[in-house]
């Protein structure tokens, strides 16, 4: 039985693999590595965070962006933007050095077994282990809204859907969202001939601005710090000091996650965004059905007026919402039986287990515990620092106990993993 096992060979697995590989647990690694980055975004697409925000951690510091490039001869340079497979050769190449050798095999079910958990393999292997990291990153928590989702693969996808953007050639194209995906997806789509248009809820875009130079008067630096999450205090405590914010009352909490570092374009999209794609701001999509051979939009603008519009196709750029009825690998008493933020994502204690003792959560899920630093890169060397203390933690103390399922919610809401 090992000690570790983790389930995710992205930023965030990848880092607390290395974590727990120098701190001498035996440990398995599972999943297709930097899958999300290699598979799942257009190429042609940029990171949005700065190279200096956007290193996957080993213990000494030594596996760094800038030392990747530098080994390439090139240089990740402050202001400029990080293309999407430089990035995701950076992840193979730090899994190379620091993890041990990852097996690309999905994990299609967890289930707890005397002294820890046993997983499967989608070609049916079992593996043991005495504790259990989830890191499946984003892809399990796609989310499109309500109005389409009776509607087939061929007339809608989510942006995460697309390694490339190649079918879509000579097509007509709905983007719907604000954010970075959808302004990026639109703008890669227009530039390769395809006829695109953004449908947004909001009535304007928001853009993040250029970032100030690295080398400012100290005065400037002062009132507004470099972080890996944007210059500024509040990012500040979001990007470094995740352990601080967790301290935060939970409404507190609960309202950051849903509010802060919300939908926006990076800087160097702007121009080419407004240059090449029609905007409908204001709009939000109330129905949608396929007619003759794409899809009707019924729209709702700002002012109340009713708007259609035909389509071939809708690519929702509509985000993730991480909840804990969404991570299927996980047998159904363990995750009905997991206590829930009051977003729904699971509950985390101060070193990342959940309420089921052993069960261990990284990236995405854990932003409404320990803020939104986790939905960036940024977050992985926190996240594998303490979830790592808190794996050797938990193997000191003995085999994880399997939880009477209902025994949580009598005992409250944080039970196990509210120290
Ligand atoms: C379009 C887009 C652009 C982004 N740009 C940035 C950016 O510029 N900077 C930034 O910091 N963040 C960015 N993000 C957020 C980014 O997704 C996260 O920061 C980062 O990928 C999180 O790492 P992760 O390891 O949690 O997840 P992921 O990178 O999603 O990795 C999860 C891994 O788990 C594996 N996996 C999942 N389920 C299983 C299973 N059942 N069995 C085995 N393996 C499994 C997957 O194959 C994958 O390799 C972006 C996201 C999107 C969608």
């Amino acid at each position: 039985m090992y000690d570790l096992l983790v389930v995710g060979a992205g930023p965030y697995g990848l880092s607390i693999a290395s974590h727990a590989a120098a701190a001498g647990l035996s440990l398995r690694v599972f999943g297709r590595p930097m899958a999300s980055w290699r598979d799942h975004m257009p190429r042609g697409m940029f990171l949005k965070s700065e190279p200096w925000a956007s290193d996957l951690s080993d213990p000494e510091g030594r596996l760094r962006l800038a030392a990747y490039c530098a080994e390439q001869g090139t240089q990740a340079r402050h202001g400029e933007p990080i293309p999407v497979d430089v990035f995701a050769s950076y992840g193979l190449w730090f899994a190379q050095h620091a993890v041990p050798e990852v097996d690309e095999r999905t994990i299609t079910l967890v289930r707890p077994c005397l002294g820890g958990f046993e997983a499967v393999t989608a070609d049916g292997a079992t593996v043991r282990a005495r504790t259990v990291a989830l890191a499946v990153g984003v892809l399990p928590f796609t989310e499109v809204p309500v109005a389409f989702r009776e509607l087939g693969p061929e007339y809608v996808s989510h942006s995460s859907d697309h390694g490339d953007l190649d079918r879509f050639l000579g097509k007509d194209v709905t983007v719907v969202g604000g954010g970075q995906a959808a302004l990026e997806t639109a703008a890669l789509l227009a530039e390769q001939g395809t006829r695109v248009r953004v449908v947004v809820r909001s009535p304007g875009l928001a853009w993040n601005d250029v970032p100030p130079p690295w080398e400012r008067p100290w005065w400037q630096s002062a009132r507004a710090p470099h972080t890996g999450l944007g210059c500024g205090w509040r990012n500040w405590l979001y990007a470094e000091r995740p352990g601080a914010f967790r301290r935060l009352p939970e409404p507190t909490r609960a309202r950051i996650a849903a509010t802060a570092l919300g939908p926006a374009g990076a800087w160097w999209i702007r121009d080419r965004v407004e240059r090449s794609v029609d905007l409908l701001l204001g709009h939000e999509v109330a129905a949608a059905y396929a007619s003759r051979g794409g899809v009707r939009l019924e729209m709702l603008g700002s002012a109340g007026q009713l708007t259609s519009l035909d389509t071939e196709h809708v690519i929702a750029a509509t985000g993730f919402r991480a909840t804990r009825e969404r991570l299927g690998l996980l047998t159904e008493d363990v995750r009905e039986g997991l206590a829930a933020s009051p977003d729904g994502s699971p509950h985390v204690g101060r070193e990342f287990e959940s309420s089921w003792p052993g069960l261990f959560m990284a990236g995405l899920v854990t932003a409404a515990g320990f803020g939104p630093a986790m939905r960036f890169v940024h977050g992985a060397s926190f996240t594998a620092r303490t979830l790592v203390r808190g794996v050797r933690r938990r193997l000191r103390t003995g085999p994880a106990r399997l939880p009477v399922p209902g025994a949580r919610e009598r005992r409250g809401v944080l039970g196990a993993a509210g120290r």
